[in-house]
């Protein structure tokens, strides 16, 4: 068995064993909330968390508490409508030009604000070898797909057999040109990037069909030395990361946290690619910041941060809508050709467009 099996069979899932690093209040509650969704945090995790701190940023991401049994009417069981989006199993088709595939629901850790909760929470199956047949032959009759979202759950908590067999399956398809990978492996469980991995990950990309990790770091704090290396290992190797998390009340909901982050990343050859709005699943809403507020977050950073670390913040439509950016209004148009354009210093500009 290779250290990340290990690892992941150390991870604390019970609060018998969660007990033994923070003291659990009303086990009641606790109980009924790991009935909604399981815990299980990662030894690598678990040793980044100050327990002495009830406010650790890493603590409220991977801890459970018992206001996720709040429920607002707002809240969907399925926020970005990934039902209302799938043809076939296992396959969300929403865009175009690309899909989600889902992997696997297993993930090494689970996060306490997870917008699929109902899937990742319980234990539910991943896709067979039919329903892999069947997304095969779905790809096959859709040639507009060009790129394939491997995702769950954590598409790198599979074996290295069963992900070989993933690529060999899509790369079969002569009109999927990139495979990118959706996972939280490099934050949690970093050992899990082994030489073996890295090398699969080539063997399966070449110079115009290229493999893309996209990682979910949302705090510096998740930044140790493991996790440099394991982005080290994957970049070196050809691999293009991105990283991409939700805005968190008393996580990240702070331009200055939001900056150490992004430089962190960029200086890692992470590119910071989306700041996502919360989704509104069931029991998150403490984690939840206003548009509004995250809206003036990014203002805040534009143009006091470089550009190449500047994520876009975006939403998620409910019911299958589709991501769109929120950003502050900079543009006001005053005539056909005439505008203000607001600087990122705060200063009005006028704008005139010359004559067609
Ligand atoms: C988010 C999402 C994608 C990926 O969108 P990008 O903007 O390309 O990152 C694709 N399909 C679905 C259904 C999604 O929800």
């Amino acid at each position: 068995m290779q250290q990340w099996q290990i690892e992941l069979q150390n991870c604390v899932r019970t609060l018998d064993e969660l007990e033994q690093y923070i003291p659990i209040e009303n086990k009641d509650h606790m109980r009924e909330v790991l009935a909604n969704m399981r815990l299980s945090i990662t030894p690598h995790t678990l040793r980044l968390i100050d327990f002495k701190n009830p406010n650790d940023p890493i603590l409220l991401m991977c801890v459970p508490s018992d206001r996720e049994l709040r429920f607002s009417p707002e809240e969907l069981t399925d926020p970005i409508g990934d039902e209302a989006k799938s043809p076939i199993p296992f396959l969300t088709h929403r865009y175009p030009d690309r899909v989600l595939v889902y992997a696997t629901f297993f993930c090494s850790l689970f996060c306490r604000f997870c917008f699929r909760r109902t899937k990742t929470g319980e234990a539910t199956p991943g896709p067979s070898a039919e329903d892999r047949d069947r997304i095969v032959a779905y790809l096959r009759a859709h040639p507009e797909v060009d790129e394939v979202i491997l995702t769950g759950g954590d598409p790198l908590t599979l074996l290295d057999e069963q992900l070989e067999d993933w690529f060999s399956r899509l790369r079969s398809v002569s009109t999927v040109s990139r495979i990118r990978i959706h996972t939280r492996v490099p934050v949690n469980l970093p050992s899990r990037i082994t030489n073996r991995l890295v090398e699969l990950l080539r063997r399966y990309s070449d110079a115009t069909h290229p493999m893309y990790i996209v990682t979910h770091f949302n705090h510096p704090n998740e930044i140790a030395p493991e996790n440099v290396e394991a982005i080290a290992k994957l970049v070196d190797a050809g691999i293009v990361v991105h990283n991409q998390g939700p805005l968190l009340r008393g996580v990240n909901d702070d331009s200055v946290i939001l900056e150490m982050l992004f430089k962190k990343l960029t200086n890692m050859r992470v590119v910071p690619y989306y700041l996502h709005q919360l989704d509104l699943a069931k029991g998150t809403n403490h984690f939840r910041v206003p548009i509004e507020r995250g809206i003036e977050i990014m203002r805040e950073l534009q143009g006091r941060v470089t550009g190449i670390a500047l994520p876009r913040y975006v939403i998620d439509l409910p019911g299958g809508k589709g991501k769109v950016p929120l950003a502050h209004r900079y543009v006001k148009k005053q005539t056909d050709s005439a505008y203000q354009i607001e600087s990122p210093f705060g200063e009005f500009v006028n704008y005139t467009e010359p004559e067609k």
